[in-house]
């Protein structure tokens, strides 16, 4: 249909910003939920008492204003539109909710409206979608905490696998499998190369395992234009944070929200269009 595109998008749009308000709860909650089950198990074998039940899972409680415990009510939740009817405060102390919620959910909703306009209302669409939501989850997730958690990563990877296979993304099966292969065994050596010459940790297993994952999404060929690019946006960000003194305790900057920014280019640009940017 020829005037079909814009509804496409305008529908996808809105329900990534509904989900995008669901990526916000997963963001905050899920490194505390894994944080939770890593002081539990500690706590058996130290035979130490086990600590109290986990404070809440993705779907439960309600969120609550986290300044003074205000309940959100469901017409406080409409992605975007509660946050300007709000004037970006809690409506019981009028607390700043922080422009990272409708950030979130306007970032998710753009990236399912593009997905909608390139590929249609179709199951590569639908593929795409879930991709860039992890990323996104993923992104925000280790930059907080500097966790990946295996819960986003290692599906990440088995989609891809499966889209190929299912031939819902245009990548062979053998490209995404050798994708998926030495984009994690490539970052485990740089790991363990650095750590033998330095010393030092430069990165995490997250990473190998997000790389492995963009990776099976592009094949093996992308892993070389979507490391330069994380590489170069990661050495562009440090710097930055440095000269304006805002690189946390350690001078640690995480690698995995580059890691997802250059997959999030590669699905709107193509990796290929990565490796011509730079000149190669
Ligand atoms: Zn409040």
């Amino acid at each position: 249909m020829m005037t079909g595109w814009w509804m496409d998008a305008a529908l996808a749009g809105v329900f990534g910003l509904l989900l995008g308000s669901f990526l916000n709860v997963v963001i905050y909650r899920l490194p505390k939920m894994m944080e939770h089950e890593w002081a539990a198990e500690c706590a058996q074998f130290t035979g130490q008492p086990v600590a109290d039940a986990p404070p809440f899972s993705l779907m439960r409680p309600r969120s609550a204003c986290r300044q003074c415990g205000h309940q959100i009510r469901a017409w406080e939740n409409v992605p975007v539109l509660s946050f300007l009817a709000l004037r970006g405060r809690c409506s019981a102390c009028a607390t700043p909710i922080g422009l990272r919620y409708p950030a979130v959910e306007l970032a998710t909703g753009a990236l399912f409206a593009f997905c909608a306009w390139r590929w249609g209302l179709t199951l590569t669409a639908a593929a795409w979608c879930v991709y860039s939501a992890a990323l996104l989850a993923l992104a925000l997730i280790d930059w907080d905490t500097t966790l990946l958690p295996d819960g986003i990563t290692q599906p990440l990877a088995w989609a891809g696998l499966l889209a190929a296979a299912l031939q819902w993304i245009p990548v062979p099966l053998t490209d995404a499998l050798f994708g998926a292969v030495a984009g994690y065994l490539s970052l485990w050596l740089v790991y363990h190369a650095f750590k033998l010459l330095t010393g030092k940790e430069g990165m995490g297993y997250g990473d190998f395992k997000l790389f492995a994952a963009l990776g099976a999404w592009f094949g093996w060929q992308a892993l070389v234009p979507l490391i330069l690019m994380a590489s170069v946006i990661g050495a562009v960000v440090g710097i930055a944070l440095k000269f304006a003194s805002g690189l946390r305790e350690g001078g640690y900057v995480p690698f995995g929200p580059f890691l997802a920014l250059a997959g999030l280019t590669g699905m709107v640009f193509g990796p290929q269009a990565i490796l011509r940017a730079v000149g190669l």
